[in-house]
């Protein structure tokens, strides 16, 4: 145990997920991206940990590690304990439903010719979850809980502004009643002011449903919101880890230093 695990309020629970060691190097013609690079990062039940970096510094692979949706080049990721390199066929499907997603597009990732309440609907579906009926209940439930009215349900996603697709998008995440919510700049493509109010869904969604969060922003004033600790990243590496409040107030990295020079309000 190192002292940033000792310091950080959230690290007593158990991990339900943790990077040891990982990196991902993508080849290609003109060369080798080393797009993760001996990460180590744990995500305790309950807790949000917040990734924050510039475009391009790794965020986004190193999720997709977590998740195990693309494989490590090196080390391994263990989720609730097991390692998602070794973990069966059968068993990682399994695995893969308590982790869910949600993208910075909510538009590119809903199904454009399903309605609302059919994007919702289908990922219980495709699991084999329930009867139509109880499906229909179930995601009716979830969007009233994200704040659609179910009496809008029937409307098609190019229907809805950005903030209420986001809406739909957490609402089908959370469908499958997942242990961890990856959100990948999930208000990046907002505005300020619908910013704030998906913020402040997702703190309230996860202290409701005691999920664990992986947050990931290239803006800190957001990842200050929501983490307990938070992670900066640059090309590739964590070059800074701590709880949220530590961070802010004492950077150490003049990396952090930068970021936070540069943040980008949102407004409550
Ligand atoms: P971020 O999410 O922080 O913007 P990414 O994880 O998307 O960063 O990308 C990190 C680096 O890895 C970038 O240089 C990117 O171009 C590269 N990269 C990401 N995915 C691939 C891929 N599938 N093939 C080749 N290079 C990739
Ligand atoms: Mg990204």
């Amino acid at each position: 145990m190192t002292t940033s695990d000792v310091d950080s309020p959230g690290s007593a629970a158990r991990p339900l997920v943790a990077a040891h060691e990982v990196s991902k190097v993508f080849g290609s013609r003109a060369g080798e991206v080393r797009a993760v690079e001996n990460v180590s990062l744990h995500i305790g039940v309950g807790e949000t940990v917040g990734v924050v970096g510039e475009s391009g510094s790794g965020k986004s692979t190193l999720a997709r590690l977590l998740m195990g949706l693309q494989p490590c080049t090196s080390g391994r990721v263990e989720f609730d304990g097991q390692d998602l390199a070794t973990v069966p066929g059968k068993e990682l499907r399994v695995l893969r439903q308590r982790m869910q997603m949600v993208f910075q597009n909510p538009f590119g990732s809903l199904l454009p010719h399903y309605s609302a309440v059919a994007n919702v609907m289908e990922p219980l579906r495709l699991h084999g979850r329930g009867t139509k009926t109880s499906r229909r209940e179930q995601a009716d439930a979830l969007l009233e809980m994200v704040g659609i009215h179910p009496g809008f349900g029937e409307l098609y996603p190019s229907q809805f502004s950005g903030g209420q697709q986001q809406r739909i998008a957490i609402a089908r995440a959370l469908a499958l009643e997942p242990d961890l919510l990856v959100c990948d700049e999930p208000t990046s493509s907002l505005d300020v002011s619908i910013q704030a109010q998906i913020l402040a869904l997702l703190g309230e969604l996860r202290q409701k449903l005691g999920l664990s969060c992986l947050f990931i922003s290239h803006n800190l004033a957001v990842v200050e919101r929501l983490a307990d600790r938070v992670a900066v990243m640059s090309q590739g590496r964590i070059v800074e880890e701590g709880p949220t409040e530590r961070l802010f107030e004492a950077p150490e990295h003049p990396y952090t230093r930068q970021l936070l020079g540069a943040v980008l309000p949102v407004t409550m």
